[in-house]
């Protein structure tokens, strides 16, 4: 008796956020590039959130659901480009353009796991960031060059 409401982890993984955190996701799904969190507040005000506190409880939420990464290159956060991926990854981000790419790659995780299980490090989390020049910005920079000449 009394249990008949009870929802499992299971459930409540399968279903979309709701309140403060699935307000959250939907503007970083809008805005679709990374955004910080004052971003998303001042994205929020309007409808009457007003707390840091309140965005970063939502945005660690939605981090342990998977499905937002937080880039700590950029102290931004954007919504996981592959569907509730269980592996770790890791992203590349255009200095010139603000361009984010999610990389997975199995190579990485087995890399990271057998090198943390020889050395007996515990991992509480992975965060690699590669910081560069996309290849489109660069073909626009070396068009330029070309045409300056
Ligand atoms: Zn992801
Ligand atoms: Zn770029």
């Amino acid at each position: 008796m009394g249990l008949g409401t009870a929802t499992t982890p299971m459930e409540a993984a399968a279903k979309e956020p709701i309140g403060n955190a699935g307000r959250v996701l939907a503007v970083l799904r809008e805005f679709g590039r990374p955004i910080s969190a004052y971003d998303v507040l001042d994205r929020l005000r309007p409808e009457g959130v007003s707390a840091p506190a309140t965005i970063y409880r939502a945005l660690k939420a939605l981090i342990d659901m998977r499905l937002v990464h937080r880039l700590e290159a950029l102290d931004a956060y954007v919504v996981c480009a592959h569907p509730r991926h269980t592996d770790d990854v890791c992203f590349a981000i255009c200095e010139a353009c603000g361009r984010v790419d999610e990389v997975y790659d199995q190579r990485l995780c087995r890399f990271v796991d057998d090198w943390c299980e020889a050395e007996g490090f515990l991992l509480s989390r992975t965060a690699v960031e590669f910081i560069g020049t996309c290849a489109p910005c660069r073909r626009t920079v070396v068009g330029d060059e070309a045409s300056s000449r």
